[in-house]
């Protein structure tokens, strides 16, 4: 399946991103070459002539962005539940605490289905729709199943969502209620993908767009839209630093990416950033190449409560380091204990209930200051990707009510609770 991009279309090609052969817009996430990945170039002149006023007049969600996405840009054509917008949340409690100057939490907990994984879904299957894909899919470590599952009910498209078996509850149920089918496979996300990839193989599964296998590189395209908010909603500038969680590594790739491109296309001034990525001590393959100073990734077998980030084979970690290195940032990771005490301080701070992988990354903000790898006086923002009420067997037994008391005043007063 193909479709011919409209005239006056962002996107040119999907472009290979280790040897830089083009193929035309089609349903195709890996080079014929070399095997590497493809990513969507555009016509720079097209993307050029985007202004912000074209931009701040389009609607409260990340289609405002959609002259520089690879689809949606006819609202007719989008399957999505518009997402984006999320709060940009000036944090100087949290900052105050970790030694900062100036904090910011992007908090994408706040999108429909309460993770960052709406902006990549809604572009993804916006272009699959395009491409005459009739049943929507993934392989998921739990938000990203909850998401195509929603948009794939809000749209009227069947679904099918594979997921390891082994998620928090939460996650499972927040798939299954929009009614389509969800697959629990016996092994790791891992297996899970591997199944995936395979499964679009086949003539069974032709009618069916992957958000993140066959149609990844317009899934990947939909993270630029937390680089491009960032920066608007900075007063169209880009941050010093940003701390972003990994789990393929895409996410930190396309935040970067988007950065570059606001300066190219003239969005915003010229100035530098340094990017730094988050991981758990459960699954670090990423963190431990840079720290190892190699660009082999070597992969390993999940563990830990961060279960959306368990990815051990991580498709787009060279690129997350290659964007770490070249900006001058760095990468660490965290065990369980750490990512419980980032969520409560998170919370705590904030008012802000972040899911584990916010606990990651917060947790490896207060490291990376702790360890001098990231200035304190630069701007900085962290980005929390996921909702605390997915994951919270993570904190229920750290916290509870903090006094239990009889219904009457003598016991509150007893309990020392009066003003
Ligand atoms: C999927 C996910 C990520 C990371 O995504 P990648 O692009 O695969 O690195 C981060 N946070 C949450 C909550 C996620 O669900
Ligand atoms: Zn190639």
């Amino acid at each position: 399946m193909s479709v011919t991009a409209p005239a006056g279309a962002p996107a040119r090609a999907l472009v290979c991103r280790n040897c830089g052969a083009e193929y035309p817009l089609i349903a195709q996430n890996a080079c014929y070459e070399c095997f590497g990945p493809l990513e969507v170039g555009y016509h720079d002149d097209v993307l050029r002539a985007v202004t912000r006023e074209q931009i701040e007049s389009g609607p409260d969600n990340i289609w405002r962005y959609a002259p520089l996405l690879p689809a949606g840009q006819d609202p007719a054509t989008r399957v999505t539940v518009n997402p984006g917008m999320t709060p940009l949340i000036r944090a100087d409690a949290l900052a105050a605490e970790l030694g900062m100057k100036t904090l910011w939490v992007k908090d994408d907990s706040a999108n429909p289905t309460h993770s960052f994984k709406d902006r990549v879904v809604s572009v993804a299957l916006s272009a699959a729709k395009g491409l005459g894909f009739t049943r929507f899919a993934c392989a998921s470590t739990g938000n990203l199943a909850n998401s195509v599952a929603a948009h794939g009910a809000r749209a009227g498209v069947p679904t099918i969502v594979f997921i390891p078996y082994d998620l928090e509850q939460n996650k499972v149920v927040t798939s299954a209620v929009y009614a389509g089918d969800v697959v629990a496979i016996e092994g790791s996300y891992d297996d899970v993908n591997r199944l995936c990839s395979e499964l679009t193989e086949t003539d069974e599964f032709e009618d069916t767009a992957f958000v993140n296998v066959n149609v990844r590189p317009y899934y990947a395209e939909g993270s630029k839209t937390l680089g491009y908010e960032v920066a608007e909603q900075l007063g169209w500038r880009i941050p010093e630093q940003v701390v972003i969680p990994m789990a393929s590594g895409e996410l930190l790739t396309k935040v970067d990416k988007a950065f570059s491109e606001l300066i190219d296309v003239g969005l915003v001034p010229d100035s530098s950033w340094r990017v730094f990525g988050a991981q758990s001590a459960g699954c670090n393959p990423i963190a431990t190449a840079l720290h190892a100073d190699t660009d082999q990734i070597t992969p390993v077998k999940p563990t830990g409560i961060a279960k959306s980030l368990n990815i051990g084979d991580p498709a787009a970690g060279p690129y997350a380091l290659e964007a770490v290195r070249r900006t001058n940032g760095w990468m660490d990771y965290v065990n369980d204990d750490e990512i419980r005490a980032g969520i409560q301080l998170l919370a705590r701070t904030t008012g802000v209930f972040a899911e584990t992988a916010g606990g990651v990354t917060v947790a490896v903000l207060k490291k990376l200051v702790e360890s001098g790898k990231l200035d304190p006086d630069a701007e900085t923002v962290v980005y929390n990707t996921g909702e605390g009420l997915k994951t919270i067997d993570a904190v229920s037994a750290q916290v509870g009510p903090t006094h239990t008391v009889a219904p009457n005043l003598k016991a509150v007063r007893a309990a020392g609770l009066l003003g």
